[in-house]
């Protein structure tokens, strides 16, 4: 029997959780490597976006001269996770963006920036997630810190997850667009790395 190697995946080490999203990665079945440089890019089987801050981000990946190249290697099919910051650069349409912020889009969605009020107002709750294993069973904690939400999808999303009560009820906080997932919230910060398997999952599927 022959076994599918690791899938090498990338996180992009600009700003942000990129230790924890390298860990779940690993835990997850995959390798991790940091991604600063478009040679590092090219090396890379899927991309993992952290959360952070998506304007300083987005100012890092122009220093780096990685946003041309991330945004033509995701709209060339790189399959892509991002979380919560790394939601909104994937965003192909953004409310609430800082004056002539830019994303690098791939998901035919609009995401709405701090959709949920400011860093006080963060919070936890437990999720059902579409393609999570046993989740309506045993739900996916979640971790919301100033996070963005979709607030409409096209046609070719799917919508994963949306929140169950509580003021944000029924928002979109997790979708999937053929290999690119995003979620709203931190799920590198919970111990649970049920969505870092899917994602590793689609890239294995994917090769
Ligand atoms: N509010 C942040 C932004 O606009 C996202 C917050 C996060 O990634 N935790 O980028």
């Amino acid at each position: 029997m022959t076994s599918t190697p690791a899938p090498t995946i990338g996180v992009l080490a600009l700003q942000g959780d990129v230790r924890e999203h390298a860990s779940a990665l690993e835990s997850a079945g995959a390798r991790a490597v940091p991604v600063r440089r478009a040679a590092e890019l090219a090396t890379v089987d899927g991309i993992v976006l952290p959360g952070g801050e998506s304007t300083t981000i987005e100012k890092l990946l122009r220093v780096f001269e990685l946003f041309e190249p991330l945004q033509a290697a995701v709209r060339d099919g790189l399959p892509a996770f991002g979380s919560c910051a790394g939601m909104i650069l994937l965003a192909d349409r953004l409310e609430g963006g800082a004056h002539g912020q830019r994303t690098l889009g791939g998901l035919d969605v609009t995401v709405r920036r701090n959709a949920f009020g400011r860093q006080v107002d963060s919070f936890e709750t437990d999720l059902v997630v579409d393609g999570v294993p046993d989740s309506a069973q045993d739900p996916v904690h979640a971790v919301f810190i100033r996070a963005p939400w979709v607030e409409q999808a096209g046609p070719d999303v799917r919508v994963l997850a949306t929140v169950g009560t509580g003021p944000a009820a029924g928002r979109i906080v997790a979708v999937r667009q053929r290999d690119v997932l995003a979620t709203s919230f931190h799920p590198e910060i919970s111990g649970d790395h049920r969505l870092h398997h899917l994602f590793v999952q689609i890239v294995t599927d994917r090769g």
